[in-house]
């Protein structure tokens, strides 16, 4: 962490802070200012992250990483202004506004606060915890209770079902379905353009984990892992899973698929679902076990953020704590594994590329140099850092469709400074990224492409 700035504005000393006294939290059956009545579950969800509201010791160093705060320039469009007010509600001094909620929900939980914040305060399991927490007291439509219900209790657990509908859509897009639905005018009349324009191109076959080996390129000394496939990124993006397979074992990794695992539950419990998350976390937990204690390698900054939170989420779980903090110390990602090891490079690159840093990656994980070391190792490639690489790019799971004014804004401003660049090609390491800046590059007409950094070194180090 940066050392404070001495003339800037200081944390409070222990004294100081016991003099700020906190108003008693609510307690179950309480209601707050507006009335809402906190069930004990949801109180003690909130409560579990009282110590981390009370660490903000406001002094606004997180304000200018903030991309919402950059945006809007408003105080609870900001870190500061979002700890505060869930600090309102769990002392019930406020009451859950819609006002209040939105500014909560703009969050794009990037965690770029938590990365400068020389308090410790840590935004991902705060409003893990608020979402979930007020999620009961949340006024929804029918259908958007509906399409939660079918998306996160159903198509999130069942990676099956999941696999089914990802089929469904390489099928509209590879019988020209979609080009015609287009031209029809057919998306627009359902009222589906704007989630249609975020589909990614689906590869085929599907990788689906059963536990199957990939040796070592060279096997001598090889080094188990274990692979976490994910749910996107082994269905609609099974090409880059199996590009980072192929680029662990010429690393020199004895690569295992693992049976059983899912999804890691991150779209769950940033959308207020953290049951349903754990229920996840624990399906892998058990999957992973099965394997060992290998490496588990990721090739997803979101995944890898939310396997890495595992250990949090189940802190005050006696049956799980201490299989949650084995699972958790045991991720890497896939740029963090490959940074320490040598890769045989045969093949010149020569491309400028400009590097987008995934938010999960550089400030969930602090994971900053490793992919800028490994595409600097390409032969031939030329490395143009863009303006702003690790300000969000306004993906942030389903943000770009519960936030579409916000997350344009984030995409459009992150276009810009990647074209600035005149790179002709935009790398990444997060399926929601390359789906966030694909989508619009193809509104702009603009040919650049975009490439997880996995696709480059596997490009790189093919044998011939
Ligand atoms: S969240 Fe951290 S950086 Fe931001 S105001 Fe609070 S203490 Fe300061
Ligand atoms: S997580 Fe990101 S969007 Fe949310 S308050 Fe922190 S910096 Fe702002």
């Amino acid at each position: 962490m940066e050392p404070l700035d001495p003339h800037g504005p200081q944390p409070l000393s222990g004294a100081e802070r016991g003099a700020v006294s906190p108003l008693p939290p609510l307690r179950a059956g309480e209601g707050g200012r507006g009335g809402e009545v906190f069930q004990p579950f949801e109180l003690s969800l909130l409560g579990s992250e009282y110590g981390n509201m009370l660490s903000c010791v406001r002094c606004g160093q997180c304000l200018t990483s903030c991309p919402t705060y950059v945006l809007s320039g408003r105080e609870a469009e900001g870190p500061r202004g979002r700890v505060a007010l869930a600090r309102a509600v769990q002392e019930g001094v406020l009451p859950l506004t819609a006002d209040l909620l939105q500014h909560e929900q703009n969050c794009l939980i990037c965690d770029a606060c938590t990365a400068v914040c020389p308090a410790g305060v840590h935004m991902d399991p705060l409003q893990v915890a608020f979402r979930t927490a007020v999620e009961p007291h949340v006024r929804r439509g029918r259908k958007e209770r509906l399409i939660r219900k079918v998306v996160f209790k159903h198509l999130f657990t069942n990676m099956g079902l999941f696999r089914l509908l990802v089929l469904g859509l390489w099928l509209y897009q590879a019988l020209g379905i979609q080009k015609r639905a287009r031209a029809l005018g057919i998306v627009k009349l359902l009222g589906m353009e704007q989630a249609e324009a975020f589909l990614p191109k689906v590869s085929r076959p599907f990788l689906v984990p059963k536990g199957e080996r990939y040796a070592a390129e060279a096997g001598a000394d090889a080094t188990p892992v274990s692979f976490f496939a994910g749910c996107v990124m082994s269905t609609a993006m099974a090409d880059v899973d199996r590009a980072t397979i192929r680029v662990l074992q010429r690393a020199g990794c004895d690569v295992v698929n693992t049976a059983g695992q899912g999804c890691c539950g991150a779209l769950n419990a940033h959308s207020g679902d953290l049951e349903t998350a754990k229920e996840l976390a624990r399906r892998n937990i058990e999957a992973f076990e099965r394997d060992g204690d290998a490496a588990i390698v990721v090739n997803s900054a979101g995944c890898g953020a939310m396997l890495k939170d595992y250990a949090h989420h189940f802190r005050d779980d006696p049956a799980w704590t201490a299989r949650a903090k084995a699972f958790s110390e045991r991720v890497e990602d896939v740029t963090e594994l490959l940074a320490g090891r040598d890769l045989p490079m045969r093949r010149n690159l020569d491309i400028a590329v400009t590097y987008q840093e995934p938010c999960h990656l550089a400030h969930a994980q602090r994971i900053v140099q490793p992919p800028r070391l490994l595409l600097r190792s390409i032969p031939g490639l030329e490395l143009r850092e863009m303006a702003e690489s690790s300000l969000c790019c306004g993906s942030a799971g389903v943000y770009n469709l519960t936030n579409p004014k916000e997350s344009r804004q984030l995409q459009q401003r992150k276009l810009d400074h990647a074209a600035a660049t005149t790179a002709s090609v935009i790398v990444t390491a997060n399926p929601g990224c390359l789906i966030q800046l694909q989508s619009g590059l193809d509104e702009r007409g603009d040919r650049t492409s975009v490439k997880h950094i996995v696709e480059l070194l596997d490009e790189a180090t093919a044998p011939d």
